[in-house]
């Protein structure tokens, strides 16, 4: 069975930067289980996922505008360390949730500057190229209520 539209595919991936460092990896874990054509990947890899069967290995390059996007300046932010209240010790990389007009949003310590304490907002893999080696384990096609729900349901997927 091929990867289409309400199938269900999982896959083993490894994720490398540019420079060829391995940024994240499914190896000793449960391959990644998804919907397709639901947006639960991003869509440069959804597409290289099309037509493809369980057993095929490919390698895929996605840009950041089919990645993660671009980077936006408009979510960096600087903030007073006060805002930062019952937090013992603020470090480069922690990750907060952030209540925003929009709705909460996850932000990530990006720099710190005496009281000055810059937060970004963006995804850490915005504005990187993707390097992504796949190697598709199953795929079979995706029930009814799957569809409806726009996610894979049981293995791999929600429990509900
Ligand atoms: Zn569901």
């Amino acid at each position: 069975m091929q990867i289409a539209e309400r199938t269900v595919a999982s896959f083993h991936y490894t994720l490398t930067d540019d420079s060829g460092q391995v940024i994240d990896s499914s190896s000793g874990h449960a391959p990644l289980t998804y919907l397709h054509g639901a947006g639960n990947i991003v869509p440069g890899l959804e597409k290289a996922m099309i037509g493809r069967s369980a057993g095929d290995a490919f390698n895929v390059v996605v840009a950041p505008e089919e990645g993660y996007g671009e980077p936006n300046q408009m979510l960096v932010q600087v903030v007073p360390r006060a805002a930062f209240q019952g937090v013992e010790e603020l470090a480069v990389g922690m990750e907060f949730q952030a209540h925003t007009p929009q709705g909460p949003m996850s932000v990530a310590i990006a720099k710190i500057e005496g009281d000055e304490i810059t937060v970004d907002g963006n995804h850490p893999l915005a504005g990187r190229t993707l390097h992504f080696a796949i190697e598709v384990t199953d795929v079979r096609e995706a029930s009814l209520e799957e569809v409806m729900h726009g996610h894979v349901h049981g293995e791999g997927g929600h429990h509900h």
